[in-house]
């Protein structure tokens, strides 16, 4: 049997990854500036996460929530502590789009309404009303086309509250992003998100904050919605959340009430993933990972803003993003194959970086090095080719 062929795959096999660093088979070492799409948050193979994890798979790896998973409310204690949200309730799941698709179900539960509002250049994930939310027509499959959901254009506080002032009463929920990272790093304004805020209370809608990619700590804040000052109603959460093992979930408000059967799920939440999120926000703690992501982000934008050929550098923390003019825009892949370096992409010319949360300062002195490298030989190579 052949693999369904869905990736453009690069064509790298990674046998061996340690911090910030992965190597192929060859021997060859990588500085891993992505994480596997912003997933790594304390580093490859930590050996606290490794211990915790193993240990409990000698114990138990499984059990379904019919049962007591004391290790669920051990997780929730901390992550309310984490996130500055002691009174929100944990719901765990396995992926992105299935913490989204949770939470605006919840949403539509709680106040009985169809609606949705959803940005332009979001991305939500690729399950039926997750895709549904999110801006891309070419990953949206007849099936999952509905008239719930309405894409308003992103940081326009007018078209936001005109569209209340018509609507408002059938809004169930408004999703966003507080930095949008397939949509190519653009940062959500603190006044935009303060007017969904306002707007949702007024209105008796649910406002979710997609924390997928920009939140657990990578900006320096444990949600970058944080930076607004807002509180948003739910919270949904992935990739940081494991460092690589599928975990997931949604924090939710004390105004939004549960009920036996309104949610649910066999794997979320299971012993090994507990064990695995439990890890990564116990080394999150112990190595003050929010602060080196701010400092070391905070750092790493202000170096790139000093070389003139990338436009835009942009991000906060350890979420940055950058666009590559039209000479540079192989720069991407010859960081890679040149320099071995991954990093992501945002079509159609934005590099992002989503590094581990430990990125240590060396390393991206290294990168740093690297890029102008790459970036003189390429144009060296432009100037000896022009006639
Ligand atoms: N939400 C955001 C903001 C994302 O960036 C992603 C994935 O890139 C998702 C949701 C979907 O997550 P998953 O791929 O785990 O389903």
């Amino acid at each position: 049997m052949q693999l369904f062929d869905v990736y453009p795959i690069n064509d790298i096999t990674i046998v061996k990854a340690k911090g910030s660093f992965v190597w192929d088979g060859e021997g060859q070492q990588y500085l891993d500036l992505y994480g596997g799409h912003a997933v790594i948050s304390i580093g490859h193979t930590h050996p606290h996460y490794v211990q915790r994890i193993t240990a409990q798979l000698a114990r138990v790896g499984f059990y379904s929530n019919s049962v007591h998973i004391p290790l669920q409310e051990e997780l929730a204690e901390k992550l309310g502590k984490t996130s500055g949200r002691p009174d929100y309730r944990l719901f765990l799941c396995n992926s992105g789009a299935e913490a989204n698709e949770n939470a605006l179900k919840l949403a539509s539960f709680h106040n009985g309404r169809k609606k949705v509002v959803a940005f332009s250049k979001s991305f939500h994930g690729r399950t039926s009303l997750a895709v549904a939310a999110t801006d891309n027509p070419a990953i949206v499959a007849p099936v999952n086309q509905t008239d719930n959901v309405t894409f308003l254009p992103f940081n326009d506080e007018e078209a936001l509250e005109a569209y209340f002032k018509a609507h408002g009463d059938t809004v169930s929920s408004v999703i966003v992003e507080g930095i949008q990272g397939v949509g190519g790093i653009n940062e959500a304004s603190p006044t935009f998100l303060q007017a969904i805020s306002r707007l949702c209370g007024k209105h008796g809608a649910v406002f979710i904050a997609d924390s997928v990619q920009c939140g657990y700590g990578r900006t320096g804040k444990f949600f970058s919605h944080d930076w607004a000052g807002v509180d948003a109603d739910i919270y949904t959460m992935a990739k940081g959340m494991g460092n690589g093992f599928p975990v997931a979930g949604i924090i939710i408000s004390p105004r939004l009430q549960a009920r036996h059967g309104m949610l649910g799920t066999t794997f979320g939440g299971n012993h090994l993933a507990c064990a695995a999120a439990l890890a990564v926000l116990e080394v999150m703690e112990q190595e003050q990972l929010m602060s080196n992501a701010a400092a070391t982000g905070d750092w790493l934008l202000a170096k790139l803003r000093e070389i003139q050929q990338l436009k835009r550098v942009r991000g906060k923390g350890l979420m940055i993003g950058f666009d590559c003019p039209d000479h540079l825009k192989e720069l991407r892949r010859n960081l890679l194959f040149g320099q071995h370096i991954f990093t992501g992409e945002a079509k159609p010319n934005t590099i992002r970086l989503l590094p581990s949360l430990a990125l240590r300062k060396k390393d991206a002195e290294a990168f740093l090095e690297a890029i102008q490298e790459e970036i003189a030989a390429m144009e060296g190579a432009a100037h000896l080719t022009k006639p």
